[in-house]
């Protein structure tokens, strides 16, 4: 455990989380450097709420009100017991008792009722707040740990502890704060029963400990299988959100995929049966030991208190309020125990989360900013790469570089890795080998914000979020700019259709939240994604991956003609598989096999022989005869 959760730190070593994480000893490393011990994650869970003074004195409250109530039922069984066996009981005298034990229990339940249902809502508001934290965690890790599973799995246990009221952190809060009574309870009963015999407090005692122990047996049985456990649960929610996402619903269909995903599941399901059935084996097993405690503490105190009234120094009414204390206690030390065995599982799997939270998954972020104002220079040098989890090399060896300014195209047939160097240069995913240098900056050693903030990218695949469509363009929700979100529209031409819109700019987008969410088409997402890309201030660099594959002949060439406005003042590299399409550019540069292997004009290209002119030759044919797109 480091003495401090949430202390770690960048070591400024250049790294590759992507695929160093694929090792599970360097996941534990990151994630999970040492093992937490309940006091550490209690002491962090419990900060902010220790500052909330409010917080602390209602949870007094709830202890002293809420743990008065079964010592009350105790006391008030001998005082009716007592009264009833004088020959002289007089009913008046019992009717105030009961009175005022009803008085008094009706207070202590209305109090610690309100209290309990004001503090619900603090401790769900304190989930959420670490629920977003873990969300911004995998908002802005590395874009390439998303391709491994086997981190996925182990993050995902954020799930499992931020998600539910009554399970994971919230549950561990809500059940801290009900323990406060049982506590109260425990502790009265306990010391009245010490007074009486010691021997029953120390039975109950033991009780708590085996109890605790069963528990804490089973439950670090399963947190150690968790990753298998959440494996299994995250292939079942990605069947099931697959099965009920609009997007696929037409494959769905028209190939009868039904079949094949209800097959999937099964060996899922099978998984988890067979996970489940371990745990359960394990459980009862240990529980008979759990049984015979609880019958060892009733007897005991059963022999104890009966041998009390033999040799006569307890009466009658005391023998039935200890009988009732030694129930009583035996079920609150029960509960308690019960508590503390929840909290030590509920809080492995919170620690986990806290390692997520403060995690630096991060592998840029260095203390280097980049020098100068306006376009910048890109120099890939010596670049390899490899995705995580794969041998193969997309890149090998490959030198690029890109003056301030430039207009660069990049071209190449379908899987030469154009959009993989987007990738390398946005920082998205690192070199295996080699640097990004960013007007001489190693992009690694620069701060991720910053580095991101450079650019205005416009991604082959455009995924909107279902927000308005201003804030899809603004990539914000404050203090949008709505005349720039109309421009940009304007620019990327898909002005003519917001405008026609009942909510225009403000129409929510998808169908998933709103029912009159707009869904637009692949070229008007496209077009949306371009106005994104404009409205960005700031951008010293313009990446457009494809951006009007999906776009018709006018569209396509109403942006080509904007695209000195448009790219004015930047760097540009613009991704084309329409060799015509490049023709603006200052310099074409061809990938193939990972690495460039030619350069130029269009008019260069196309004299030289090489894979530039077969493609050129192979496209031109195709428009001549009219059949439609090249497949370059
Ligand atoms: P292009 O943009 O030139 O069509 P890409 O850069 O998308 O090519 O892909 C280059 C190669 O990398 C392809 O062979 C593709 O299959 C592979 N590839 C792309 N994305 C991934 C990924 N996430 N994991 C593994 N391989 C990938």
């Amino acid at each position: 455990m480091q003495t401090q959760l949430g202390s770690k730190q960048n070591t400024g070593i250049r790294r590759n989380l992507a695929i160093e994480l694929l090792d599970k000893e360097k996941r534990r490393q990151l994630l999970h450097t040492d093992k937490h011990g309940l006091l550490d994650i209690l002491k962090y869970i419990y900060r902010p709420v220790l500052k909330n003074k409010k917080i602390v004195a209602a949870s007094l409250g709830y202890a002293l009100t809420a743990g008065v109530l079964p010592v009350l039922s105790v006391f008030i069984v001998e005082i009716l017991v007592r009264l009833l066996s004088q020959s002289d009981a007089s009913p008046r005298m019992l009717l105030m008792a009961a009175g005022i034990y009803s008085l008094v229990f009706f207070v202590c339940t209305a109090v610690s009722t309100q209290l309990k249902n004001r503090n619900y809502s603090y401790f769900m508001d304190l989930r959420v707040r670490y629920m977003n934290k873990a969300m911004e965690k995998f908002m802005t890790m590395d874009y390439g740990l998303f391709e491994n599973p086997s981190f996925l799995d182990d993050a995902g246990n954020w799930q499992r502890s931020l998600q539910s009221n009554t399970s994971g952190l919230e549950g561990t809060y809500h059940r801290i704060f009900e323990m406060g009574g049982t506590l109260i309870s425990a502790l009265f009963l306990g010391g009245l029963l010490i007074m009486v015999s010691p021997l029953i407090a120390l039975v109950g005692i033991v009780f708590v400990i085996v109890f605790y122990l069963v528990q804490r047996n089973i439950t670090i049985y399963k947190h150690e299988r968790r990753e298998e456990l959440l494996r299994t649960a995250r292939r079942a929610q990605k069947f099931s959100g697959e099965a009920s996402d609009f997007r696929y619903g037409k494959d769905m269909r028209l190939f009868k995929m039904e079949e094949r995903f209800q097959q999937a599941f099964q060996p899922l399901l099978q998984a988890y049966e067979k996970l489940y059935r371990i745990f359960t084996r394990r459980e009862l097993q240990l529980s008979f030991i759990e049984s015979t405690a609880l019958v060892l503490i009733d007897l005991v105190s059963f022999l104890v208190l009966a041998s009390k009234v033999y040799s006569q120094s307890i009466g009658i009414s005391e023998f039935v309020m200890l009988l009732t204390a030694v129930t009583v206690f035996t079920q609150t030390v029960q509960q308690f125990a019960q508590g503390l065995a929840y909290i030590k599982s509920e809080t492995l799997y919170v620690g986990d989360t806290i390692d997520l939270i403060e995690a630096n998954l991060i592998s840029t972020g260095g203390e280097n900013h980049i020098p100068g104002t306006g376009p910048v220079t890109i120099e890939l040098k010596d670049v390899s790469f490899h995705y995580p989890g794969s041998d193969r090399m997309v890149l090998e060896h490959l030198n690029l570089y890109i003056p301030a300014g430039e207009k660069c195209a990049l071209v190449g047939v379908n899987g030469a890795g154009k959009t993989t160097l987007v990738k390398l240069i946005t920082g998205m995913y690192q070199p295996t080998e080699g640097q990004v240098l960013i007007n001489g900056v190693d992009a690694s050693t620069i701060p991720q914000e910053e580095l991101f903030s450079l650019f205005g990218v416009v991604f082959q695949e455009v995924q909107p979020l279902a927000f308005t469509i201003a804030e899809n363009v603004a990539a914000s929700d404050t203090g949008i700019d709505r005349d720039r979100v109309v421009d940009c529209l304007k620019q990327a031409g898909l002005w003519e259709k917001v405008s026609s819109l009942p909510k225009g700019i403000d129409s929510p987008m998808l169908k998933v939240i709103e029912d009159d969410g707009v869904v637009l088409s692949g070229g008007e997402n496209q077009k949306l994604s371009i106005a994104r890309a404009l409205y960005r201030k700031g951008t010293r660099m313009m990446i457009m991956d494809e951006p009007t594959a999906a776009l018709d002949a006018l569209a396509e060439e109403k942006i080509y003609r904007e695209f000195d406005e448009i790219l004015s003042g930047k760097t540009a590299l613009f991704i084309s598989h329409r060799l015509a399409s490049t023709r603006f550019c200052d310099r074409i540069v061809l990938l193939d096999g990972g690495r460039i292997t030619q350069q130029g004009t269009h008019d260069q290209l196309v004299k030289e022989e090489g894979l530039y002119q077969k493609m050129f030759i192979a496209q031109g044919k195709y428009y001549q005869n009219g059949e439609g797109e090249e497949t370059a």
